[in-house]
């Protein structure tokens, strides 16, 4: 039996210094995982983690080196940048203890949680869904993998972004109030994670708007840099 329309394409990440490509379940992301973030946001305390996604064709994959290009999306005049350690998952698992979470880790990659901060803030105030706010086209631009057998597991580091070269987020991965082990043990109650399936870890603080034009550029130690222009 074949497809009665055209199969989608596959949405693919490249691996770092190969020529193969990581291929995309689903985006989860965490909300609110760093506490300076929380307060921006008008919360704080460590609540439990909860969890959103993005459709996996949101991702923009960029190139070490190479600037991605981002069209500003529309039905917005808020587009804010987020920059997050993503985590590749490689083998499949269900109510993953946090002592067993890094046998499920492919690798990392540098992410952008891109939102459009003023449809978030009006859904979330009127007590509805965030996917317009979060899961659009695009949304997501991603480095290439590093995977985890030449990174080691990552539990801290530098993670920035600067915007047309001034620095608006500057932070650590230390102070993820739920680390990445943590988070696979948490939304693994929710989900059976699968090899494909990609997690944004949630953003410090420093987010903010951008427009066309702007130069978005981040990085997190160990891992590398992430370059995109909103045009
Ligand atoms: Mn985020």
């Amino acid at each position: 039996m074949g497809y009665a329309i055209a199969a989608p394409a596959q949405a693919v990440v490249p691996i770092d210094a190969t020529s193969e490509l990581f291929p995309v379940h689903r985006i989860y992301c965490v909300g609110r995982n760093y506490a300076d973030h929380a307060k921006e946001m008008g919360f704080s305390g460590r609540e439990p983690p909860f969890f959103f996604a993005k459709p996996a064709d949101a991702v923009l994959a960029v190139a070490f080196g190479a600037t991605g290009e981002m069209p500003y999306p529309g039905s917005t005049s808020n587009l804010h940048h987020e920059i997050e350690l993503v985590v590749a998952i490689g083998r499949a698992g269900r109510d993953i203890a946090q002592a067993d979470a890094a046998k499920h880790i492919w690798g990392y990659a540098v992410g952008l949680d891109m939102t459009r901060r003023d449809l978030q803030f009006a859904l979330r105030d009127a007590g509805r869904p965030w996917d317009v706010a979060k899961g659009f086209d695009y949304s997501a631009p991603i480095s290439p993998l590093k995977p985890i057998v030449s990174t080691g597991e990552i539990f801290s580091g530098a993670i920035w972004l600067e915007v047309n070269g001034q620095k608006r987020q500057s932070s650590d991965i230390s102070k993820l109030m739920w680390n990445v082990n943590e988070t696979i043990e948490h939304l693994s109650r929710y989900y059976t994670l699968v090899p494909g399936d990609l997690i944004f870890t949630g953003t410090p603080e420093g987010v903010g708007a951008v427009k066309a034009g702007d130069l978005m550029s981040g990085g997190i130690a160990g891992i590398g840099t992430l370059q995109v222009r909103v045009v």
